[in-house]
């Protein structure tokens, strides 16, 4: 794989990406999140680990303004620089007030989500897909957004496949697509929603391998996995949610290896 220039890798600092704070979520009755705090620096590779249903999905999407939630707020960069669009200073949403479309989309712009089933949009080419985020909505140019499409297919082992469709494609491939569609939005944070767990087995590896490499080179990213030998690999924190609150957090050989918490015990006992 050629190397490549992360937009958020290490800048020789470790300073903050994102804080969120006390991120509450309901639907109807069913409290979803009960407050739930994240941080994550430069180049940090956070783990969200836990039972279904326990939550970690929704904190993804809040992550990515997908859920808008009821209370809590998300910061990316440096608050206090501003709060311009685009200009790389800071992004505060508070979810308590009044939060609009541009607060959304500002948020928006600063992450890209890879998902469980790929979402690639059916009727568009392998290349279509990676292109209309970077042109319709960023407005770059295609020259420039074509030209970085195949050199990140190309690094994918993808460099054929441009010009087919998703369906022409195996699994492990329409989710290689998919992580090279958000590499291209040139994200300052990564999100992956169970990123291998709709795969063959067979095909799992070929997608977690990628995920590595892109940790390796100090993509900055939160993964929601069931895979625990992988986060152990790749995870610098872990954090185990059940029923909407952390239960635990740590680095991840603490928390995977040696959990203080008798429900974290559970948990990775029964996954291991
Ligand atoms: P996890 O990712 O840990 O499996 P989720 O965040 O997907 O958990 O879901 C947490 C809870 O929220 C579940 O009870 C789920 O049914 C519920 N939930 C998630 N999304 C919605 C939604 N759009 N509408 C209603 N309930 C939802």
């Amino acid at each position: 794989m050629s190397p490549t220039e992360p937009s958020n890798a290490p800048h020789g600092n470790s300073g903050p990406v994102l804080s969120a704070r006390d991120l509450a979520k309901a639907f109807g009755s069913n409290k979803v999140l009960r407050g739930i705090d994240i941080d994550v620096r430069r180049g940090q590779v956070v783990a969200l680990i836990g039972p279904s249903g326990s939550g970690k999905t929704t904190v993804l999407r809040s992550l990515n303004g997908l859920e808008v939630p009821d209370a809590g707020t998300v910061t990316f960069g440096d608050a206090d620089a501003g709060t311009v669009r685009g200009s790389g200073a800071g992004l505060t949403l508070d979810f308590a007030g009044n939060v609009g479309k541009r607060e959304i989309a500002a948020l928006r712009d600063r992450s890209a989500m890879v998902f469980q089933h790929y979402n690639l949009f059916p009727h568009m080419t392998v290349l279509k897909n990676i292109i209309e985020g970077p042109l319709q909505v960023q407005k770059r140019p295609r020259t420039e957004v074509v030209a970085e499409a195949e050199r990140l297919l190309a690094r994918v082992g993808l460099a054929d496949k441009r010009d087919a469709y998703p369906f022409e494609l195996s699994g492990g491939q329409q989710q290689r697509v998919g992580i090279v569609r958000a590499l291209a939005l040139k994200p300052q944070l990564l999100l992956f929603d169970e990123p291998t767990s709709a795969l063959d087995p067979e095909l799992v590896g070929e997608v977690l391998g990628v995920i590595k490499e892109l940790a390796d080179e100090g993509w900055t990213m939160v993964i929601v996995t069931h895979e625990l030998a992988f986060a152990r690999q790749v995870a610098d924190e872990v954090i185990f949610m059940d029923g909407g609150v952390v239960v635990e957090r740590g680095p991840a050989a603490d928390v995977l290896r040696e959990p203080r918490e008798e429900r974290t015990k559970q948990f990775v006992k029964r996954l291991q």
